[in-house]
């Protein structure tokens, strides 16, 4: 598509995000939820619905979703009540889904996501509401027949739907990475789309760029990584702006993404939609949520990404670049708040957890809690260089790699043994420099005459013969004032 035909087009686009909640035990019953057990050994009659059986609601996932709502800045509502979301499907043993039409847990409230310009942009946020998952039907094991594993039938979920604020597939990718790392602080969802305990279903329109009206939606489903649910809403908007290009209109229906080959294609239209019958579930009493539990709740809050983000950038000078970095991964900011504690050198700290600690993990495949130099050695570390007893160079060739093998070492201690601790006698720099000086005569001569760049040999010739151990700054000092005087 040409880029003037695309440029005439705005896509909006809305997200209906599910999130597996990592509970001991079911939404409203007390089987296991475990993902990968033997399948259907965590099953009982309430999670089947046998008649007289009943549900009980399950305080976690209450507390989860209340701490996700008081993370996005959403209200939270205070009298709920449940409703039964009825359909046929062989992995739906009930017949229906217990969850909350009319009274979500949460409304309102964002999530800050970067737009393409790099910018800050709220993402409103529609509701949080409560749920339960259905079994899985499996299609690819046996060739004759689909299975039905229920271990998963009842496993809580809690769905974030967002207003359509979304402009484009990279906001789409941002906002699910956000949604993705805040479940993963607040520790609620693992946030593994491969394995479906993050899923997404984007809601895609476009219409001209100077119009008023949004265009009709699409829903599109089944992509099972971030990076896909980017690429369906890229295929989705071509798709949508070829078909109004060639005067065709958009129907409202449900597609499903084919990953191979990169297309979505048509499962259902609006007129074949599902009519789920909602009506107030009998057999769960109403929720009331009262102020101090949600104090409570809100009195263990962990630390949020962007809060870091903010105090990081503004209070630290970290540049944007290194906090998002910092901030990414939960273990990777707690281990930088460690380090941090012993001490006030931010960006030293941040360079060397983006340097030496990244390609580390990165090399062995590891992740930061399987670490073995503890932050405070770190910390230490940095200490040495600042203190002027080592150099960087020094700490990052030589200390951290005896760190990784001898983790509990002191690192000064490692410095003296392996007799790194830098020359800060001038004395001892200065005839060293008078002698590289006097035996490279020619460079001397050439560096009065103008070529200022030399004074990068002269460091280097120093470096070889103080094997690394003069002070970069007041070796690169003397040296000028040396030749200077020449
Ligand atoms: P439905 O009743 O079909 O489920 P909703 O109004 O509840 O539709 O919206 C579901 C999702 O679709 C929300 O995430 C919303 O932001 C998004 N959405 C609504 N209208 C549009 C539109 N015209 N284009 C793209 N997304 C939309
Ligand atoms: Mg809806």
């Amino acid at each position: 598509m040409s880029p003037e035909i695309r440029n005439k087009y705005q896509a909006i686009i809305g997200l209906e995000v599910h999130a597996q909640m990592l509970t001991k035990s079911k939404a409203y019953s007390s089987d296991i939820n475990q993902f990968g057990d033997k399948p259907n050994n965590n099953v009982s009659i309430v999670t089947m619905a046998h008649p007289g059986s009943l549900p009980k609601m399950n305080n976690k996932t209450i507390e989860f979703a209340i701490k996700l709502g008081l993370a996005c800045n959403a209200k939270i509502t205070q009298q709920q009540n449940f409703s039964r979301k009825n359909y046929f499907y062989p992995d739906l043993p009930k017949g229906y889904q217990i969850t909350q039409d009319l009274t979500p847990i949460c409304t309102d409230g964002e999530i800050y996501i970067k737009d393409d310009n790099g910018n800050e942009k709220p993402i409103k946020l529609t509701r949080i509401h409560m749920e339960e998952d259905a079994g899985k039907s499996i299609h690819d094991i046996d060739i004759y027949d689909t299975l039905v594993d229920l271990n998963r039938a009842g496993v809580p979920l809690i769905e974030i739907v967002s207003e359509p604020d979304l402009r484009t597939s990279k906001e789409a990718y941002n906002y699910l990475t956000e949604i993705r790392k805040l479940v993963r602080y607040l520790d609620i969802c693992d946030g593994n789309m491969e394995e479906g305990s993050l899923r997404c279903d984007a809601n895609v329109s476009v219409m001209l760029i100077d119009s008023k009206e949004f265009g009709r939606k699409v829903e599109v489903k089944n992509m099972n990584s971030i990076r896909n649910v980017q690429k369906a809403i890229e295929y989705e908007i071509n798709r949508q702006i070829e078909k109004i290009e060639n005067g065709e209109i958009i129907r409202q229906e449900t597609r499903s993404y084919d990953a191979l080959k990169n297309i979505t294609i048509s499962m259902r239209s609006k007129e074949d939609a599902n009519d789920y019958r909602y009506f107030p579930e009998p057999d769960l009493q109403p929720l009331f949520i009262n102020e101090s539990q949600i104090n409570k709740i809100k009195a263990d809050m962990p630390m949020l990404p962007r809060d870091l983000f903010i105090k990081y950038t503004k209070e630290y000078q970290l540049s944007e670049y290194d906090a998002y970095n910092l901030t990414d991964s939960k273990d990777i900011a707690l281990y930088y708040e460690e380090i941090i504690k012993h001490t006030k050198n931010y960006k030293s700290a941040a360079n060397l957890m983006m340097g030496d600690v990244k390609s580390y993990l990165n090399q062995y495949g590891i992740e930061i809690i399987n670490f073995p130099i503890y932050p405070k050695t770190l910390a230490d570390l940095i200490t040495l260089i600042d203190n002027g007893k080592i150099s960087s160079t020094i700490a990052s060739q030589k200390i951290f790699p005896t760190l990784l093998e001898n983790p509990n070492k002191d690192p000064l201690k490692i410095a003296e043994e392996m007799n790194l601790i830098q020359d800060s006698d001038e004395n001892e720099i200065l005839s060293m420099i008078t002698d590289i000086i006097r035996n490279n005569n020619i460079e001397a001569e050439r560096y009065k005459n103008g070529e200022k760049q030399l004074i990068g040999f002269f460091m280097g010739q120093l470096m070889k013969i103080s094997k690394g151990k003069a002070n970069p700054k007041s070796a690169n000092k003397l040296i000028r004032e040396t030749l200077d005087k020449l």
